[in-house]
């Protein structure tokens, strides 16, 4: 609610209020009585419709509290939090904790989801984000956890080839589908640059501007450019067996940048050697809140 909408009820209180001594001067007691009933009722319609509008405005609820238990398990399952500053780390469980409030996570078979799984999704969407000014995680509103793989149409199959998957359009627009065993896994195996929970956050990422097409939101002209060209060098150079970026990244753009994020996040050292260009576009891109 804008601050001017409050503007016509704080003219009506003032000229309520200051009308009382004038009225009291004439001996209008009972006028006095009227106007004074009319100033509190004024407030709290003003109050009323501030509360309803305010609601309307900010739909995030109440941030998901991490105990101190569920810290300890993160230091000992996310090594991202694990790397973190004293400081970085306050930042990271008060994001984990915003989005386990906004985002529904439903795990399929099960009641409700277990905490382990909450955060290995919500770890997963505040490490792609990172870095980043904003973040809306590209207006998701649904995480459905498969208890297998799955095949394009969504149905479970254990040999499945899908284990993770955005939707852009549709009706399950502001969905996700995350393969239990291989978001954990994604955790669990640190080193080699895959982790499909960030994979598919790096997808809404660049969802955010609209179009999942490899480049992503928060990039100026000059930057989109030179990105462009960085990605089409990086491309290449894996469809030819020259590059050490899973090949699955050579199959589109939209897979180069949800890789390449996955790739940097996981083993910025390992792209910082063997590919100088690329890490340092990324590392500025992912730095943009310092
Ligand atoms: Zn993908």
């Amino acid at each position: 609610m804008k601050n001017k909408s409050f503007l016509p009820w704080i003219v009506l209180f003032l000229v309520c209020l200051s009308s009382i001594p004038v009225i009291l001067h004439f001996k209008g007691f009972t006028s006095a009585r009227i106007i004074g009933v009319i100033v509190v009722i004024s407030v709290v319609a003003a109050l009323w419709f501030w509360k309803i509008n305010s609601r309307k405005k900010s739909p995030r609820n109440n941030k998901v509290s991490l105990s101190v238990n569920d810290k300890h398990w993160m230091i000992e399952n996310i090594s991202f939090y694990k790397k973190l500053s004293k400081q970085d780390k306050v930042i990271f469980e008060d994001r984990v904790g915003i989005f386990i409030a906004d985002v529904t996570i439903t795990e399929i078979g099960k009641e409700k989801p277990e905490k382990e799984t909450c955060i290995y999704v919500g770890a997963s969407a505040v490490i792609a984000f990172w870095g980043l000014p904003y973040y809306n995680y590209g207006d998701l509103r649904e995480v459905l956890i498969y208890p297998t793989n799955f095949d394009m149409d969504n149905s479970l199959n254990k040999r499945g080839i899908v284990n993770g998957k955005v939707h852009h359009g549709g009706l399950m627009n502001n969905t996700m589908i995350l393969s239990l065993p291989a978001l954990e896994r994604g955790f669990q195996i640190d080193n080699d640059k895959h982790n499909v929970g960030v994979h598919e956050f790096a997808h809404l990422l660049d969802k955010s501007d609209g179009d999942i097409d490899g480049i992503p939101e928060y990039l100026g002209e000059e930057d989109k450019k030179l990105w462009v060209r960085l990605m089409k060098e990086a491309m290449d150079k894996i469809n030819a067996n020259e590059s050490t970026i899973p090949d699955y990244g050579g199959t589109s753009e939209a897979e180069f940048f949800a890789v390449i994020t996955t790739y940097y996040k996981e083993c910025p050292g390992l792209l910082k050697r063997k590919n100088r260009p690329l890490f340092e576009f990324l590392d500025e891109y992912y730095n943009q809140d310092n």
